[in-house]
């Protein structure tokens, strides 16, 4: 059975390795001269060092991305925090650490959110009641933004600041009052509320390139192949059944079944170039994430990382492993700087970073790289995110979509990514499954 994948970021690969253990031959097709998509690393021309196109984070609770990694050999490139553990610094210089490594799972977040002393006593209390109802199922987000369910649930507002929000912004990518509390519950079930090793953070020590650098040979030694710099400009549907595709290089591709993980925008084109555009799912917004790279004259971060308090920047990743004195900064859904200059947002996280951290005094700043991705990931929104849809699709029965936002109960993550390319595949070997049993 020959299967062609589209787009070669995580899903994408999560997709070809479902089907080449299933035993189909695949053929992966990016348009892009890299593999990766939206989590890749490149060499920054000045300094030579690698860099991410913005720092990504994972956590013990990415199974999927776990599996990916294992099986290309690259596991040892994530390292694993013994029990999460996050530093949360603001502008009066206060450091407050959550620790969960006290006690097992989630008695140990527990404990570790009761220690924050920058949160009132009862703030706390209310976060831990909150955090309790979820883990038995007992608070439901149905249709609530993270804001309003935040508000139902009797947050006070030093608490919905200096922990649910850095939460929301960092794994949704999106505003409080914007952000589905379904999606926000989901997170805290299955990262914050399970196993201690669900809840570790798993930082890259290596660019994110690394991660998928061995695919193309795994691929090839199943029968597969990767073809990148190409891009599949239409899919030729006759009878609700995908025949072939066109590829930019003008060669036609007969195919079995089809995968598709380009994001949204890319799919409405491809469909409307297939004769296909109404049938394409429902647009949704993207919601931006800034991310800066300075290059400090010497070695000062007292973290690996840390949430940022009450500055526009939200996370400081210590770099030291690729330079001493590097630091990664991110700021999700930044709509209110992605459209300032370069030189003043590095200036800004700058003076952010020397309000927060007395340890960078007299350390000269040398370099600063802004990287903007303005669509990083769709704004799932409740309406939105009740909007998403599955793998199969009504165009035809051999063509099915997956990325990072189709419908997997996760936000738009790697491992949301990674979910949605092995449900695809396991959807793709289901219907190879059925259609010889008919022919039988
Ligand atoms: C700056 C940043 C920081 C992030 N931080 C985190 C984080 O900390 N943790 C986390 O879990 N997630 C994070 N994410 C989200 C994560 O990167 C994405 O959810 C994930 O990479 C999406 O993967 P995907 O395969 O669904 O889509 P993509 O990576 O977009 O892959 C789709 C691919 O399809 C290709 N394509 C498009 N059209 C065609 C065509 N016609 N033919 C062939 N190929 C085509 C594209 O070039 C692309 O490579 C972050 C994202 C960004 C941008």
């Amino acid at each position: 059975m020959i299967v062609l994948v589209i787009g070669g970021g995580w899903s994408g690969i999560a997709a070809a390795m479902g089907l080449a253990a299933g035993g189909c031959e695949v053929v992966v097709v990016e348009e892009r001269p890299y593999l990766g998509g939206r989590a890749r690393s490149f060499i920054d021309r000045e300094s030579g060092d690698e860099i991410d196109n913005g720092q990504h984070v994972m956590m013990g609770c990415y199974h999927d991305v776990l599996r990916m990694v294992r099986e290309l050999g690259t596991e040892h490139l994530l390292e694993r925090q013994r029990a999460l553990r996050v530093a949360f610094v603001d502008t009066a210089g206060r450091h407050d650490v959550l620790d969960a490594s006290r006690l097992p799972g989630r008695a140990g977040v527990a404990a570790g959110l009761l220690g924050l002393r920058g949160i009132g006593f009862r703030s706390r209390l209310a976060g831990l009641r909150l955090a309790l109802r979820i883990s038995r199922g007992t608070a439901t987000g149905k249709g609530l933004t993270c804001a309003d369910f935040l508000r139902h649930h009797d947050q006070p507002h030093d608490i919905v600041t200096r922990f649910w929000e850095p939460i929301v912004l960092a794994t949704l990518n999106a505003p409080l009052e914007q952000a589905s509390a379904d999606l926000l519950i989901e997170v805290m079930r299955l990262a914050f509320l399970g196993t201690t090793e669900d809840s570790q953070l798993l930082i890259p020590t290596a660019g994110l390139s690394a991660l998928l650098a061995p695919f193309n040979e795994w691929i090839g030694g199943k029968g597969g192949s990767v073809q990148i710099s190409t891009s599949i400009d239409n899919l030729l549907i006759r009878n609700g059944v995908v025949e072939s595709a066109l590829l930019s290089n003008g060669t036609e591709l007969p195919v079995d079944a089809v995968v598709s993980t380009i994001p949204l925008r890319a799919l409405e084109r491809l469909l409307r170039a297939s004769g296909y555009g109404e049938s394409a799912p429902p647009p949704s917004d993207m919601s931006p994430i800034v991310s800066v790279y300075l290059w400090y004259k010497r070695q000062w971060m007292p973290y690996d990382f840390a949430a940022a308090l009450g500055t526009t920047v939200q996370w400081v990743f210590d770099k030291r492993r690729i330079r001493p004195g590097l630091v990664a900064l991110t700021v999700s859904a930044g709509y209110g700087i992605v459209t300032e200059r370069s030189d003043d947002i590095i200036s800004m996280c700058d003076r952010d970073l020397r309000a927060m951290f007395p340890e960078l005094s007299g350390i000269e700043l040398h370099r600063g790289v802004v990287i903007k991705e303005k669509m990083a990931t769709p704004l799932l929104s409740p309406q939105a995110d009740a909007l998403r849809v599955g793998c199969k699709t009504t165009i035809a029965r051999n063509l099915f979509f997956a990325g990072d936002w189709t419908q997997t109960r996760l936000p738009a993550t790697l491992e949301g990514a990674a979910r949605s390319g092995f449900n695809a595949a396991d959807a793709v070997l289901r219907l190879g499954r059925g259609s010889r049993h008919t022919h039988q």
